[in-house]
């Protein structure tokens, strides 16, 4: 056991100041952070904790959605603006962990939750970049069932867990940040990293930066959206592939569209290729799947997950036809 101290943030002021301290980090429902801490792969010296921050979810005017950091997974996943203008969001929070972690785990923490790569979380025998940057990577030639497919490095192949950052990428969410330096916003799609040379940088935030809100920009189709989660069992299992889209059809065909992908990459994959590929395109599983491969063209399987790859294409086919109205 490592002694650490503990404070809570009576405003985010408070947090930004306390947590600038080096050794510090920000506590939300604590289900990844304590986990981490007691396999001592992470040993802040203090905690802040900011579950006291705002928690509100505020509809506003022009239609967006403003959610505090501080809200628990249960809250978002259950409010009624989320779950009728972005049924995604509602069921990828859903499609996450158990009832008590969601009732625990708050929007902030769930953003940077960690991976959950298996040599990662071995501090007693395995080789980790991201634990112990410059000790190599024991995922590459070892079982890699679980990780990347894209986007991956020769340093860390590993995969970004959150479900519910994979909707917020579709959604194009927008994340407030909070500093010494002032306030700030960055695109959910800009916050998480690929791993490059460098996995155990992760974020684009900088050190001591709160998480105070997220943003959820009005966008009418997203009413037509679903999120679907391949695993290995119902519950309490992170993805294999998951996929979230959203469809405005006319005339048949392709009007606009979001896609994003889960448990393929070491961020929330944007599947920017595909929705380009499908704009304008006849909403047919012939044009789904063109869109899934043209996505998935870039993909670099390892020994173990190659399967990712007609998953992906197949999971992506079969959410784009069950929004376009065809039984999937
Ligand atoms: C058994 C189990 C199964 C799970 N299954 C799933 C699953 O299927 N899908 C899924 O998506 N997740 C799953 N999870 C993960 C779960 O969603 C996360 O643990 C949870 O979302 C983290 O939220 P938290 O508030 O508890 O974060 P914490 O553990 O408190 O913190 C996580 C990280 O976020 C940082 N942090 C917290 N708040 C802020 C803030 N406001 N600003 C800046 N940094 C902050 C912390 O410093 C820490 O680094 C599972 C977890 C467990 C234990
Ligand atoms: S894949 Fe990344 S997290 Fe997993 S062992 Fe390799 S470097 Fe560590």
């Amino acid at each position: 056991m490592s002694p650490f101290a503990y404070a809570r943030a009576a405003s985010s002021e408070d947090a930004v100041r306390l947590g600038g301290q080096a050794g510090a980090a920000y506590l939300g429902g604590g289900t990844n952070l304590v986990d981490l801490m007691r396999e001592t792969v992470a040993r802040p010296s203090a905690l802040v904790d900011v579950t006291g921050l705002s928690e509100a979810i505020v509809e506003r005017d022009d239609g967006s959605l403003l959610i505090g950091a501080a809200a628990r997974n249960t809250a978002v996943a259950e409010h009624r603006a989320v779950r009728a203008a972005y049924p995604m969001l509602a069921r990828a929070i859903l499609a996450g962990a158990s009832a008590q972690i969601r009732n625990m785990a708050t929007v902030g923490g769930n953003l940077l939750q960690r991976t959950r790569c298996t040599y990662f979380y071995d501090n007693q025998g395995s080789r980790c970049n991201k634990r112990e940057p410059g000790q190599g990577c024991d995922a590459i030639g070892g079982f890699n069932r679980i990780h990347a497919i894209l986007g991956a490095s020769a340093s860390c192949v590993a995969t970004h867990p959150s479900d519910m950052c994979v909707a917020l990428a579709a959604l194009d969410a927008v994340v407030h940040l909070s500093s010494p330096a002032g306030e700030r916003s960055l695109p959910l799609t800009e916050l998480h990293r690929l791993p490059g040379d460098h996995p155990e940088v992760e974020t684009a935030l900088h050190p001591g930066e709160l998480i105070t809100a997220v943003e959820l920009p009005a966008l009418a189709f997203a009413r037509n959206s679903t999120y679907r989660k391949v695993r290995d069992r119902a519950s309490y299992a992170f993805a294999l592939v998951s996929v979230a889209a959203a469809l405005a059809l006319e005339d048949g065909r392709v009007k606009d569209v979001r896609l994003a992908l889960g448990g393929v990459a070491h961020k929330p994959w944007r599947a920017w290729r595909a929705e380009q590929a499908l704009r304008g395109q006849p909403a047919t599983g012939d044009a789904f799947r063109a869109a899934a491969e043209a996505e998935l063209a870039a993909a670099q399987p390892l020994r173990d997950n190659g399967f990712k790859i007609e998953l992906a294409n197949r999971s992506i086919v079969a959410v784009l036809g069950e929004l376009s109205g065809e039984v999937a």
